[in-house]
């Protein structure tokens, strides 16, 4: 797994996949700006991870509350050997796409994007110089869906 990319949570607002017709939808943590996980009081002098916030979707009219599944219900995500690259939002994956495609310039592409600190923790098998043209044609490909 890529569990480096949890290092400092995971940001409040995320595109999910809808799980009723799997357009990309927006969720939006119940607890303000704070990433997410929160931890909660459970009432029993101990504490309670929460991923709660609204889900809503434009395409098929879903409104509820909903218990973020990540990265697993995350809508920008490709699959590559095994792990599973994702982004919040599709700001993030088209920066991801940038920094991934950059030659020489790389580490500058990754300092101009304010995904800088989630980019540098990318985990080595996506930044192989042979995964660059397989993940560019996937998250293309997605960005091409919505
Ligand atoms: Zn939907």
């Amino acid at each position: 797994m890529t569990e480096r990319y949890y290092d400092k949570g995971i940001a409040p607002k995320l595109t999910l996949g809808c799980p009723h017709c799997r357009a990309g939808a927006r969720f939006e943590s119940l607890y303000g700006n704070l990433p997410l996980p929160v931890m909660l009081a459970d009432g029993k002098n101990g504490t309670k991870l929460s991923w709660a916030g609204r889900l809503s979707c434009l395409v098929c009219g879903l409104n509820r509350t909903h218990e973020v599944d990540w990265p697993r219900e995350a809508f920008y995500q490709v699959a590559y050997r095994g792990e599973i690259l994702w982004a919040f939002d599709r700001a993030m994956m088209v920066d991801t796409l940038a920094y991934l495609t950059a030659g020489a310039d790389r580490d500058a592409v990754r300092r101009n994007s304010p995904y800088a600190t989630r980019l540098l923790r990318l985990p080595k098998t996506f930044l192989a110089a042979k995964a660059r043209e397989t993940l560019a044609a996937k998250i293309e490909a997605l960005l091409a869906r919505g």
